[in-house]
């Protein structure tokens, strides 16, 4: 589909700003999106979030795992950073059974600038002034918790 997209079959690394925790997950990822919702504009202090959804059996955690801050967000959903340096790193949710959801600002950024955005999700309750984006990606509007 795009030109840059990693071989599948390979596999993609991240990790936080201070380097406790490292990860491994399979390429290419399941899919790419910015989130709008107002948990996680609020768990991550930004005006949106751009996550991408990975395959949960193929996600490794490398590093200091003993690192990891796990905060349940909502009955369904777990979100973890690192205790340390709080980098927002996973979400985790029964809505999306056997995925692992990663902060595309925590992917090492060589790997990062190849994985494109494929659309966002909760656009009915982005902040104001994100209106003007004009990257033609789908808007998909329904809220709900996540
Ligand atoms: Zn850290
Ligand atoms: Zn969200």
């Amino acid at each position: 589909m795009s030109d840059a997209s990693p071989a599948a079959g390979q596999s993609g690394v991240g990790g936080c700003l201070c380097g406790a925790i490292r990860y491994r997950f399979a390429l290419p990822p399941l899919w790419v999106a910015h989130c709008h919702c107002t948990m996680c504009r609020r768990a991550q202090g930004a005006g949106f979030v751009t996550w991408i959804g990975t395959d949960g059996k193929r996600f490794e955690l490398l590093g200091n795992a003993g690192a990891l801050s796990t905060y349940r967000s909502s009955a369904a959903a777990t979100r973890s950073f690192c205790g340390r340096c709080g980098t927002p790193l996973f979400f985790e949710s029964t809505r999306w059974p056997g995925e692992m959801h990663i902060t595309l600002g925590s992917v090492e950024p060589g790997l990062a600038a190849q994985l494109r955005p494929q659309g966002h999700v909760h656009w009915a309750t982005r902040v104001p002034w994100i209106g003007e984006i004009h990257d033609g990606l789908p808007r998909q509007e329904a809220t709900g918790s996540s």
